[in-house]
C-alpha cells in the first residue's frame, strides 16, 4: 500500500474523500474535534464484495491513545458541569443530522462490512433509537430523593460521571455499537474514547463528525482508529475509568480481566450460539421465514443471529427441512450496494476460509451437509468473500460447528425428542446470547422464558434484540461484567452513585453528643 501525503482537515458531514475519489487513501482519527494524521501504522480496510482493498486506516500508537485521552480529560470538567438537558440538546440535532444523512452512511457501511443497504439502514435506525434514549438525559439522570429519613434529615442520590471512559467495538455493527454506547456514556456527563474496528471504520468516523456538528464540544467524543496496541494502551491508562467492549469471546474475557486488573469498570460483551426450538404446534411457515432472515441476513455475522435450530421431534425436523432448502437455494447474494439483495459476503477473506473450514469439519465430523454453499460464486464480483447459505443437519453436540460460534451463513438442525431436551441442550451450551421458541403454546412459552439460561429470549420472534429502553446482554461466556449494555443498566454503567445525607438544625437547637450507631429505632 501507497500512503499518500496526508489531506489537509476536511469539512465536517462531507463523506470520506475515498468514498469519493479512486485513489487509495487514509482514515484517521478525531481527536479533540480535529481529524488527526499520524504517520505511523497502517492497515488495509477492504471492499469485500470485490475483495479488494480501497483504503487503509491508521493505527494507533500509545502515545495517540494519550493524545485522545488528554483532550478529553480537559473537556471533563466544563462538560460535567454542563446541564443534561443542554447535553440533550446536542443528541436531538445528531438524531436530525443522522436521519438526514442515513443513506451515506449506509453506504460506507455497505461497502466495507458487506451487508445490504437495508441491513445497513436498518443497524442505523436502532443505533439511532440508543440516540433517542440518551435524549431523555434530565430524567434519566434524576436521582432518587427521600425526604425526613431521619429527624429533619434528608437523603438523596447523585448519578454522576465516572470521567474518561472508553468503547471498544466489532466489525459486525459499524455504526450501532458505538450507537449503544457513546450517547448515553456522553449525555451523562462523560467524555469517551471510542476504538471502533479498524475493518471497517469509515462509517463510525462519519457519525462520530456528525455528532461534533451537532454541536458536541471538542474533546467530549474521540476515535482512536487501531489494534491491539490501541485497546492495551486504553487498558493501561489509569485515566480511563470504565471500559464497554463489544467483540468475540476470548477478546472479551481479556479485556475484562485485565482492565479489571487496573481496577476499571468493565462490560464485556462477547459471542453466541443462539438456538431456536420449533415446537410440533409452531406455525411453521411463518417459523421458516422468520428462520431464514435470523439465520441468514447480514450472512450470519451476528451476534444474535440464529445459528442453531432445535426441532422437536423427526416430524419437525423433515418439514422444517424441506421447507428451508428452496428458499435457501433462492437466496439473492450480491455485493451488498446493489439494491434488493438478501445477503452480501463476508467481511474478509480469513472470515471466508474460517466458515468453509466449519462447513468441512461438519462433513468430516459426520453431519448431514444438505445445502453447500462452499462453492457459491457471484458474476462480476469473482473475487469478493462469499459463502452461499448452508444446511446441515443431524448436527450432535459433539460436533465443532455445534459447539463453536462459525459466524456466517450456516444454519444447523439438531433433532430433540422432547421441550425438556431441547432446553438442555441450550442450557448445557457455554454461550447465553439470545433464544427464540416458537410455538402456540402458552405454558410451554412460559417455562421456556423462566428456565431457560440465556440473557435476552423471543417467543415467536428470531431476534430478540432488546429495545433502546431496555437493556442487551447475554448470559454465560456471552458477557463479562455485571452490567448490560445501553437502556437503565447503561446509565448505571456510566455514572456512580453518590448519596447525600442533609440535615440543617434549627438554630435554636442544641443536641448532646450519641455515641450510638444512628437509627431510627
Ligand atoms: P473481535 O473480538 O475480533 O474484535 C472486537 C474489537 O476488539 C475490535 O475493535 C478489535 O480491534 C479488538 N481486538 C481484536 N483483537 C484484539 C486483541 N488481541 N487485543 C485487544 N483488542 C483486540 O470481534 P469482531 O470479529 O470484530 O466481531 C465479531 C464478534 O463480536 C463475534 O464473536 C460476535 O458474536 C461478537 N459480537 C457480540 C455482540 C454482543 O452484543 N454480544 C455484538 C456484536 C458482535
Amino acid at each position: 500500500l501507497i500512503r499518500p501525503a496526508p489531506r489537509p482537515p476536511r469539512a465536517r458531514g462531507v463523506p470520506h474523500p475515498p468514498y469519493e475519489n479512486p485513489a487509495m487513501s487514509t482514515i484517521a482519527h478525531l481527536i479533540n474535534g480535529e481529524i488527526v494524521f499520524r504517520s505511523g501504522r497502517t492497515t488495509a480496510v477492504y471492499n469485500p464484495a470485490l475483495g479488494a482493498a480501497i483504503r487503509q486506516v491508521e493505527l494507533a500508537d500509545a502515545s495517540t491513545v494519550q493524545q485522545a485521552i488528554e483532550a478529553a480529560q480537559a473537556a471533563f470538567p466544563a462538560w460535567r458541569n454542563t446541564p443534561p438537558a443542554k447535553r440533550a440538546q446536542v443528541m436531538f440535532r445528531f438524531k436530525q443530522l443522522l436521519e438526514a444523512n442515513k443513506d451515506k452512511i449506509a453506504a460506507l457501511i455497505s461497502e466495507e462490512h458487506g451487508k445490504t443497504l437495508e441491513d445497513a439502514l436498518g443497524e442505523l435506525q436502532r443505533g439511532i433509537e440508543n440516540v433517542e434514549y440518551a435524549c431523555g438525559a434530565p430524567e434519566l439522570l434524576k436521582g432518587e430523593y427521600n425526604r425526613n429519613v431521619g429527624p429533619a434529615i434528608d437523603s438523596w442520590s447523585d448519578f454522576q460521571p465516572l470521567g474518561v471512559v472508553a468503547g471498544i467495538t466489532p466489525f459486525n455493527f459499524p455504526a450501532m455499537v458505538p450507537l449503544w454506547m457513546y450517547p448515553l456514556a456522553i449525555v451523562c456527563g462523560n467524555c469517551f474514547i471510542l476504538k471502533p474496528s479498524e475493518r471497517d471504520p469509515s462509517s463510525t468516523l462519519l457519525i462520530a463528525e456528525l455528532l461534533h456538528e451537532a454541536g458536541l464540544p471538542k474533546g467530549v467524543l474521540n476515535v482512536v482508529n487501531g489494534d491491539k496496541a490501541a485497546v492495551d494502551a486504553l487498558i493501561e491508562a489509569p485515566e480511563v475509568k470504565a471500559i464497554s467492549f463489544v467483540g468475540s469471546t476470548p477478546i472479551a474475557e481479556y479485556i475484562y480481566r485485565e482492565a479489571n486488573k487496573h481496577g476499571k469498570r468493565v462490560q464485556a460483551l462477547g459471542g453466541a450460539k443462539n438456538h431456536a426450538v420449533v415446537l410440533p404446534d409452531a406455525d411453521l411457515d411463518n417459523a421458516v421465514n422468520a428462520l431464514m432472515g435470523a439465520a441468514y441476513g447480514s450472512c450470519g455475522e451476528r451476534c444474535m443471529a440464529i445459528s442453531v435450530v432445535v426441532a422437536v421431534g423427526d416430524q419437525v425436523a423433515d418439514a422444517l427441512i424441506e421447507r428451508l432448502v428452496p428458499k435457501i437455494q433462492a437466496l439473492k447474494i450480491g455485493a451488498g450496494t446493489a439494491c434488493g439483495l438478501d445477503m452480501g459476503p463476508l467481511v474478509s477473506a480469513a472470515a471466508r476460509d474460517k466458515v468453509k473450514g466449519y462447513i468441512d469439519a461438519g462433513v468430516a465430523q459426520g453431519a448431514r451437509l444438505v445445502v453447500d454453499g462452499r462453492q457459491r460464486v457471484v458474476p462480476g464480483c469473482e473475487d469478493g468473500y462469499f459463502v452461499g447459505g448452508t444446511l446441515f443437519d443431524q448436527v450432535t453436540p459433539q460436533m465443532s460447528i455445534y459447539q463453536e460460534e462459525i459466524f456466517g451463513p450456516v444454519l444447523c438442525v439438531v433433532r430433540a425428542a422432547s421441550l425438556e431436551q431441547a432446553m438442555q441442550l441450550i442450557n448445557d451450551h457455554e454461550y447465553g446470547n439470545g433464544t427464540c421458541l416458537f410455538t402456540r403454546d402458552g405454558e410451554a412459552a412460559r417455562l421456556f422464558c423462566d428456565e431457560i439460561e440465556v440473557g435476552m429470549v423471543g417467543v415467536n420472534v428470531p431476534l430478540p434484540v432488546p429495545v433502546s429502553y431496555h437493556s442487551f446482554g447475554g448470559w454465560k461466556r456471552s458477557l463479562f461484567g455485571d452490567l448490560h449494555a445501553y437502556g437503565p443498566d447503561g446509565v448505571r454503567f456510566y455514572t456512580k452513585r453518590k448519596t447525600i445525607t442533609q440535615r440543617w438544625p434549627q438554630r435554636a437547637s442544641h443536641e448532646a453528643a450519641q455515641f450510638a450507631f444512628p437509627s431510627n429505632g
